[in-house]
Order: structure tokens, then sequence, then C-alpha cells
């Protein structure tokens, strides 16, 4: 498949068809973010999506998940979308679900019924990525809403039956915000209550606007050791429903899996336990992170 530029999806479409049917990120100015700096947003014609999907059926028209690629395709038209999706069922009759990046404003800017809509035409699941609860740190690094905006886009896919995963990214808020930044994503998440969450730990490409501010000594990044005890809060402070919980990204120091609320007790003792030995043996090693 040819793709512009560098592609990314979530770890959990790892085994999907990836249709790149927009280029790049509509918001594209968080300050910890490089993915899309060197693109610029577009929707892909009707004629070139067309031509997407012929190449991914020649390719595998067996595929059984797709993952509709870049940043933010929920920032294309409801219309073309839900014809997209037709075809896509159309054509390959092993499908079983589409995948979606959703930034919060595109979500937003949809109606309930839209949503609706795209999910009875087999749109399956919506990465949003909520980052941070906390107004400061949503504000310094620039996501474009607030926490009760994301709030609202959350609970938006949610009432319409779309399976969400959300993305949190540990240290956001570095040294300064680390105790607000746990407790207010604890409660954006609850609010939330989102089927899949996952936690990611902040890691700063050179070029990303925040390295300035970690090079002039405006923002200090965590420590593996805080990195562990903002992400204990958060954890302590999370009322989900059922939420299946994953930080085994690569950024993260400590990989872990649950099923919450069930498994968090266990989930707080093994923190515990890594925190109390301080034992680095038990940790990803830095030059073993990455995006
Ligand atoms: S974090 Fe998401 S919304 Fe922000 S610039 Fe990167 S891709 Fe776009």
């Amino acid at each position: 498949m040819y793709y512009e530029g560098i592609l990314y999806r979530p770890p959990s479409e790892a085994r999907s068809l990836i249709l790149q049917i927009t280029v790049g990120c509509r918001h594209n100015v968080c300050t910890f973010c490089t993915m899309y700096k060197d693109k610029t947003f577009r929707i892909k014609s009707r004629a070139e999506i067309k031509a997407i999907i012929a190449e991914a059926l020649a390719y595998d028209p067996k595929a059984e998940r797709i993952f509709l690629a870049d940043g933010d395709a929920m920032a294309v038209d409801t219309s073309l979308l839900l014809e997209i999706l037709d075809e896509l069922y159309a054509s390959f009759p092993h499908l079983q679900r589409v995948g979606i990046y959703g930034g919060p404003r595109d979500i937003l800017a949809k109606t309930p019924e839209e949503l609706a809509t795209l999910k009875s035409h087999g749109l399956t699941m919506v990465y949003l990525g909520v980052e941070s609860g906390n107004k400061e740190v949503l504000t310094s690094v620039c996501k474009g809403v607030s926490p009760e905006q994301m709030i609202e886009a959350g609970q938006k896919v949610k009432a319409s039956g779309l399976v969400l995963s959300c993305t949190i990214i540990i240290g956001l808020g570095g040294r300064a915000l680390t105790q607000a930044h746990a407790l207010d994503t604890a409660h954006v998440v609850s609010k939330i209550d989102p089927e899949y969450l996952g936690a990611l730990t902040l890691m700063v490409d050179p070029e990303a606007p925040l390295a300035k501010a970690i090079e002039q000594g405006d923002f200090q990044l965590l420590d593996p050791w805080e990195s562990l005890r903002e992400l204990r809060a958060m954890l302590e402070n999370l009322k989900v429903s059922h939420c299946v919980f994953r930080s085994n990204h690569a950024s993260n120091y400590l990989p872990l899996k649950a099923t919450l609320p069930a498994d968090r007790a266990e989930l707080l003792k093994t923190l515990d336990r890594v925190l109390k030995t301080s034992a680095l043996e038990e940790l990803r090693p830095d030059y073993w992170r990455g995006f």
C-alpha cells in the first residue's frame, strides 16, 4: 500500500489494513506532538479514496479490520464517511470492524445523530487522545479544548454506541503539575467512562515545541519513579464501570495490563512493589523506550 509520509496507528490496530483517507492532522499544533508537522492537512478526494479502496482490496481482500488514517479522519464530512463505510463493507466480505482517530473538536462538530448513523453503517471504534484532564495542562500543550469539552466529546461517542478508546499521557504536566494532572485526568476519564484506556509516557522529540520549554528550564520531565507515582494516583482515583487498561506502549517504563475496576487492587499492589524496591531492572530502559 502507498502512504503519504509516515503513517501512525493505534497499537491495537496493528493487524488492521490502514486506509489513509486524510493526510495529517487538522489541529496539528499540540506542543508535544511532531507526528504530522511535515504534512499539510487535507481530506482526499472521492477519486483518490476510490483508488485507495481498490488498492486495499487487491492487497488484502480478506481483511477483517480496517483503520481510517491519518490523525483525524473524523474531520471528514459525515456523508463521505458513510459512502466510504458502505463501500468498504460491500467490498470486503470478511470485514468486522472499522476504527478511526477522532479529535475532540471534530467529534463535537458532529451531531449525536451523525455519530449514531456512522455506527449503524459499520464504524466501530473511535480513538480519542484525551492526554490530560487538567485545564492548565490542556491549555499549555495547545490541545484546543477544555476538560469539559473533552468530557462532552467522549460522552458523545459513548452515547452513540461507538466503542471508545482513550489515551492519556503520563508526565504531560511535568513536575509542576503532576498531582493536578493525575487527579484531573482521572476525573475526566471517569466522566467519559471509556471501554478502553491506554497510558503513554511523555517522550519529547527534539523538534517538538515542548523541547524548547524543557531546554529553557520551564518544563521538567518526570523521572521513571515520578511517572509511576503519577500513574498510581490516576489509577487510584479512576472510577470506570468496565475498562480495559493498557500501559504496554513502548514509551512506558512499566508495561501493565488490567481490567478496571476489577484488577485495580492488584495493579496498585504491583506499582507499590516496584516503587518500593526502586529496582531499575524492573523498568524498560530509556534506550528501549520509543513511540
Ligand atoms: S496530538 Fe493529536 S491532535 Fe495534537 S497535533 Fe498530534 S495528532 Fe494532532
